[in-house]
């Protein structure tokens, strides 16, 4: 990796680079600072056979405390975090590289008089990891508004995939293979006003019932098949503010894990939060599906 040496480090904690502040070291980390670099470098790890992961605002990752092999890539210099604006009657489109953070797209949209993704206010994360999770909300998520993606494949090559191209699931897409590069999202043109009062709202109640403070947060849980809400089954089977070591289900929304060090787990300094974290879902999981027969799938996407 030495040709690449100007952007990749070796042994990079991934804990500074995950919401939760969590996870051992990564054998390389890549910050590239131009296209060019990045799929020199996915030739590269073709040829060595390196594992690549990508990585955004690492608001939905759980990485393992002993850390991981091959290279994790963020795209989070400047050249991945432009913001593009093409609005007219019959073009009301607006281009995100993939470093964007999901806060700056919605509100540039909005100051613009577009609308539609303003539900999504106060959803942590990138344009990339939010389009890789198709993240959203129950009514509402980020791949409907998509016209086209850019993305670059890992034998170094770009493709551009327009809408019909792309699989959205339920917190999932199709775009879990590449390394998303860019977005062009078809919006809706409305009041610049009136949407922003709307973002407001949405931002208000998200606020009410998110820890949306903590900076050591998950979710931890997807919404069930026949849409009975994670943190209801979980406050159903009293397991509101159950800790394992320092990772705990939080109080303010029982679908979200929170870090709190109490003396204790500092004076350990826990080298398991991660392995806590796990344990922390699986007790949740065994204990819902014995009381009420229904299987919680994870949120967190588990390196
Ligand atoms: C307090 C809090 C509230 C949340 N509320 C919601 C909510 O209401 N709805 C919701 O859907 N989610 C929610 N989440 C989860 C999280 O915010 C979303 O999943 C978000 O989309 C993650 O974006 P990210 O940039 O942090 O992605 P990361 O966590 O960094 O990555 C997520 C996935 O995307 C992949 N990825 C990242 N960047 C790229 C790229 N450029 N190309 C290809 N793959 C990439 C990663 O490999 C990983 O698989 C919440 C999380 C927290 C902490």
């Amino acid at each position: 990796m030495d040709e690449f040496r100007s952007f990749v480090r070796s042994n990079v904690r991934l804990s500074d680079y995950t919401r939760l502040g969590v996870g051992g070291t990564v054998e390389y980390f890549a910050e590239p600072e131009s296209e060019l670099q990045l799929l020199s470098l996915l030739e590269s790890c073709r040829r060595k056979n390196l594992s690549i992961r990508a990585i955004g605002a690492g608001a939905n990752i759980l990485a393992p405390d002993n850390g991981i092999a091959g290279v994790v890539i963020s795209l989070n210099k400047p050249a991945f975090s432009g913001i593009k604006k093409r609005v007219s009657k019959s073009e009301p489109f607006i281009t995100a590289g993939a470093g964007v953070k999901l806060v700056q797209l919605i509100t540039e949209a909005v100051t613009i008089g577009l609308g539609g993704i303003e539900g999504l206010i106060g959803i942590p994360g990138t344009v990339g990891g939010s389009l890789c999770d198709n993240a959203g909300t129950r009514n509402d998520n980020i791949g409907q508004w998509v016209e086209s993606v850019r993305v670059a494949n890992l034998d170094g090559t770009i493709s551009v995939l327009s809408k019909s191209e792309i699989t959205f699931g339920y917190r999932s897409s199709s775009l879990d293979t590449g390394i998303i590069l860019e977005a062009t999202f078809r919006l809706e043109l409305g009041d610049e006003l009136e949407l922003s009062k709307r973002m407001q709202k949405f931002w208000i109640v998200r606020k009410s019932q998110q820890p949306c403070g903590e900076s050591r947060a998950a979710m931890a849980f997807n919404s069930t098949k026949t849409g009975a809400s994670a943190s209801d089954l979980i406050d159903q089977v009293n397991l509101k503010g159950t800790r394992i070591g320092s990772a705990t289900i939080s109080e303010n929304n029982s679908n979200f894990i929170v870090i709190e060090q109490n003396d204790n787990d500092k004076k350990n300094n826990e080298h398991s939060i991660g392995e806590n974290i796990k344990r922390l879902i699986q007790l949740v999981q065994d204990r819902i599906l014995e009381k009420t027969d229904i299987e919680l799938e994870p949120a967190l996407r588990i390196w």
